[in-house]
């Protein structure tokens, strides 16, 4: 078990306490307590961070790429061997069922970059021979120092997948984990620190979004920042960023459809709805919360749905068997809880779960809230258009394909989408007409790191993954050569 810890800026190789002397408390979720002290960094943090990693910018972007590979490889490496750690430092941190982390979040994390680290190697540009007058060639280079600010729903998941195509690419990196859960970025840089990671290349500054977070936005010297969060956060940081032109690459939130057909295989559709609907508390920016489903098969698929959601067990993070854990924070539970009511005052009808759970004896005072299933709002309702990111979903039924892709666009969201169905045809032309940047057939959050990820509409701009995020982090410049 953790003892209670002082979190520590990581800034050019060294920890360090915030410049202020002010800290905050970090709380575990599970029980309702604190347990460790955050940074409440300001922009001097930042600002040393930024000077730090100016500093190693000449060097690190100069690195050959296979050494700046080898160091990534070597911090995957390290995580990798403590991933009992890991996980239970997430699962503390954000009320996740251990299983969970150490399942997906970490050995995802390691996968993030490992997955970087080698994709440098192989990254090459293009060249273009412009009839016999000219040679055209793409340079792609390092922009320079760069922001990564995540959130806390996938700790360490995020933010690896940010600060390793940045690192991979060239750049030094100032970074910002959520103020919820900053224990497993704080245990990454204790890696970097140990294993002698160059100092100021990557810079870990701790503390809120409206004073750390902020001043890396507003810092004229960071040249870009990729930011996973919430959208009215995204909004404010866009209005910031660009008076500045500087790069951004926002990942949002979603409200996302989940659409079953009347000829799905309704066994494997059940099966991966539950997950969809409920894992990490439904605390994933890609989880269904709104189920479409065709009027002919809506009785039997609620019911079974309703029967399998009412028979989860909501539990002790810590314990081996637990799916469903804590939510991250006491303001956001209220904030679920305030969702559900309003459903309610919206006409909706709670199906299962509506309410906070008590689990009894360690956990007692911790942030618990049953799965929770609602039927009987139409799709303009605020609880149909608004992200509550929790264990809360709800159902509609359609009667055609055109009413189902209908109901699917009917948000300012448009991140992600699963279709279920066993027609190919009706699979190709559904996935087609969805306004997100992801869609799903017959599966949900199965993920290759090299495809495009990202939304549209409000739930963000620009992809991450593979090329997409190394051409994010690297400016390109043309080189033209006359021939004649
Ligand atoms: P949030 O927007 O409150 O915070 C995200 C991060 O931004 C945190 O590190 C926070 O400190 C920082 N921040 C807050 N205000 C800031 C400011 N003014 N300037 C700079 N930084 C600031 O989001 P959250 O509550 O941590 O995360 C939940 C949201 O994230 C949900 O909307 C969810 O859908 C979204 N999300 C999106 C994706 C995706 O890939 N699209 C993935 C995960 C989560």
């Amino acid at each position: 078990m953790i003892e209670h810890t002082s979190i520590l800026n990581y800034i050019d190789g060294r920890h360090q306490e915030p410049t202020n002397g002010e800290w905050f408390e970090n709380i575990d979720p599970s029980i309702g307590k604190a347990y460790a002290s955050i940074p409440d960094s300001e922009a001097q943090d930042v600002e040393m961070a930024f000077q730090a990693a100016k500093r190693a910018l000449p060097s690190w972007s100069n690195t050959p790429a296979a050494e700046r590979s080898e160091w990534m490889l070597r911090i995957a490496d390290a995580i990798e061997e403590r991933l009992e750690a890991f996980a239970l430092a997430e699962s503390i941190d954000n009320g996740k069922p251990v299983s969970l982390a150490r399942q997906m979040d970490i050995p995802r994390s390691v996968a993030n970059l490992k997955f970087f680290a080698t994709s440098i190697l192989h990254w090459n540009s293009e060249a273009h021979s412009s009839d016999h007058q000219a040679l055209n060639y793409t340079l792609r280079k390092p922009i320079g120092v760069v922001g990564c600010i995540s959130p806390w729903n996938l700790p360490l998941y995020l933010f690896t997948w940010k600060i390793a195509p940045a690192l991979a690419a060239g750049n030094c990196v100032v970074a910002k984990p959520s103020e919820i859960t900053p224990m497993t970025a704080f245990m990454l840089t204790q890696i970097c620190e140990e294993i002698g990671l160059p100092a100021g290349v990557f810079n870990v500054v701790h503390g809120t979004g409206q004073k750390a977070g902020n001043a890396m936005v507003e810092h004229p010297g960071i040249k870009a920042i990729s930011f996973t969060g919430g959208t009215t956060t995204g909004a404010h940081i866009a209005r910031i960023a660009a008076p500045m032109f500087k790069k951004l690459s926002l990942e949002l939130g979603g409200k996302n459809p989940n659409i079953i057909f009347q000829d799905a295989d309704l066994e494997q559709a059940i099966k991966t709805t539950i997950r969809s609907s409920f894992a990490n508390q439904g605390q994933i920016c890609l989880c269904g919360s709104r189920i479409l489903i065709h009027r002919d098969i809506y009785d039997a698929f609620k019911k079974m749905l309703v029967e399998k959601t009412s028979a989860m067990t909501v539990g002790d993070p810590l314990l081996e068997g637990t799916k469903t854990g804590a939510i991250a924070s006491e303001a956001h539970m209220n904030k679920i809880l305030s969702y559900i009511a309003l459903a309610q005052e919206e006409g909706g009808k709670i199906l299962c779960g509506g309410h906070r759970v008590v689990v009894e004896g360690r956990c007692q005072d911790g942030y618990f809230i049953a799965p929770t299933i609602i039927e009987g709002l139409g799709p303009n309702c605020r609880t149909n258009q608004e992200e509550i990111f929790g264990p809360v979903v709800t159902l509609q039924a359609f009667d055609n394909d055109d009413e189902a892709i209908a109901l699917a666009n009917a948000t300012t969201y448009g991140l992600a989408a699963s279709i279920w169905t066993t027609d190919l045809k009706r699979a190709h032309h559904v996935a087609s007409k969805i306004e997100s940047g992801i869609v799903w057939v017959n599966t949900w959050l199965m993920r290759d790191l090299r495809t495009p990820f990202g939304g549209v509409k409000s739930s963000g701009v620009g992809r991450e993954g593979g090329w997409d995020a190394l051409r994010f982090f690297t400016e390109a410049q043309n080189v033209c050569i006359a021939l004649e």
